[in-house]
């Protein structure tokens, strides 16, 4: 390999993820690239995100860095460096989660909230119509699609309970966000190239040496970093076969709705973002009046993963369930005759949980399976990567003493072997969207 540019390190993608590493590697003196097929940041499954910022997991590690992250959104303009234009906005409405079989009332996030310091109230069942105004505050679980003879029937019972967490809310523009990001990127000295489409990873005795891309040609790098979203697979796959003890990644398609917000006398049904695991979607305000409605994965629902990246763009009775099962919860919200909404890829690991890691091979690292779950993350996310790939490079042993990784704003250190290649399927997970 002769001819060709010379970086410190090329990140494959130029994503939320992909940007807030390259972020955190400039700032630490590296000479960064970024090449992205798409034609500029934020384009791919970024621009999907519903954006919701929650400190509600599964796992204590996830618990922490998706608490610590409301602190890197609350302190933007600290994080970039510079005062950006454009309106980006965090939302802090705060996030509301109903008791449900499904995650056993709550019981165990509670546990974990409590263990890393994160505050919520519980609200209790008799104050929740001032919470939701014109809800159904029935129990309809199981979630059932709509074709189920049972849809719609109730077990009689009313929902429990609640729990309510002022650190959350939601980004108003995940792509511009993004975009901020990588100005922030341009001014620490990093580069990017649009249009362009990595084809092949170079290595050499066991060490990256570069890579190819469809227009640039040859580009010589010791550090490689696969950010590449949903097609995070493919790009692992110009490294290597992946060894069958590894966590895998491949996408799945999701389907999310918006429609106009339900009204109550008192005014919208709906100020906060919702996790209702009894009707089996999340929901959020929208701009312009409107409901965001996902799913979160409920048993009834067919799981459509995919061996490409080409998908059905087009909204399918997929989005008639999720906005049928909204309106079991808000019988005014009316269901509009065109299905308004998009469909996009989630970057889906075995276990719901990302792999940030360093790979078997010298020089190349991942930041890959962000299940539906990391845009919030992607401050912390970048700095993490950055502490990984530096203590790496300098002969650090990340597979047999795992790195630690303290929070800036929280201090809690967290332990990186939850994110390894190499760790088992995580059985604590929720196996969902909420990780
Ligand atoms: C519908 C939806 C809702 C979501 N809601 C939330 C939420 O509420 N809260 C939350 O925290 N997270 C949410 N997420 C998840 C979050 O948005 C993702 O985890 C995050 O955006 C992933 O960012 P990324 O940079 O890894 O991937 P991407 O944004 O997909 O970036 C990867 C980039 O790699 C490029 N690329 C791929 N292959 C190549 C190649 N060979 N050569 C060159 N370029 C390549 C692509 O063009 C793309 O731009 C949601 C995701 C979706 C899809």
């Amino acid at each position: 390999m002769s001819e060709g540019s010379t970086y410190d390190a090329v990140i494959i993608g130029a994503g939320v993820i992909g940007c807030a590493i390259a972020l955190d590697l400039a700032r630490r003196g590296l000479r960064t690239l970024n090449v992205d097929r798409g034609p500029a940041p934020g384009h791919g499954s970024t621009s999907w995100s519903a954006a919701i910022i929650r400190p509600y997991y599964s796992t204590i590690d996830g618990t922490a860095l998706a608490y610590e992250a409301h602190f890197a959104w609350q302190n933007w303009i600290d994080y970039l460096g510079y005062q950006p234009e454009g309106a980006l906005h965090y939302n802090e409405c705060g996030c509301l989660v109903l008791e449900a079989a499904d995650n056993r009332q709550l019981a165990g996030t509670r546990a974990i909230m409590r263990e890393v310091g994160v505050p919520f109230t519980d609200v209790a069942a008799g104050d929740l119509a001032d919470w939701l105004p014109g809800a159904d505050l029935s129990q309809f679980s199981p979630a059932r699609r709509i074709d189920d003879p049972q849809f719609g029937e109730t077990s009689g019972e009313p929902i429990t309970g609640a729990m309510f967490c002022p650190t959350g809310g939601y980004i108003n523009d995940p792509q511009l966000a993004t975009a901020q990001i990588a100005g922030a990127v341009e001014r620490a000295g990093g580069s990017f190239r649009f249009h362009d489409t990595v084809l092949a990873i170079h290595q050499s005795s066991g060490r990256i040496t570069g890579l190819t891309c469809a227009k640039s040609g040859l580009i010589h790098a010791p550090i490689v970093i696969n950010a590449a979203g949903p097609a995070s697979r493919w790009v692992s796959d110009l490294v290597g076969p992946r060894q069958p003890d590894q966590i895998a990644t491949r996408p799945l398609r999701q389907e999310v709705a918006t429609v106009p917000m339900p009204q109550a006398a008192s005014g919208p049904s709906l100020r906060h973002v919702l996790t209702d695991a009894d009707c089996g979607i999340y929901m959020r305000p929208e701009q312009s009046g409107h409901l965001l409605i996902g799913s979160l994965e409920p048993a009834c629902d067919i799981l459509e993963y995919l061996d490409s990246e080409e998908y059905e763009t087009s909204l399918t009775d997929q989005w008639t369930n999720q906005v049928w099962r909204a309106a079991l919860r808000f019988p005014a919200l009316g269901i509009p005759n065109t299905a308004q909404g998009f469909a996009a890829l989630y970057d889906v690991s075995e276990d719901w949980i990302p792999v940030y890691d360093r790979g078997d091979v010298g020089g190349y690292f991942t930041a890959i399976g962000t299940s539906g779950n990391q845009f919030k993350n992607a401050p912390l996310v970048g700095q993490l990567m950055g502490h990984l790939i530096d203590s790496v490079t300098n002969g650090a042993d990340h597979d047999r003493a795992p790195l630690q990784f303290r929070l800036p704003a929280t201090g809690r250190a967290i332990d990186l072997a939850a994110f390894s290649r190499l760790r088992p399927i995580n059985r604590a997970s929720s196996f969902s969207v909420l990780g």
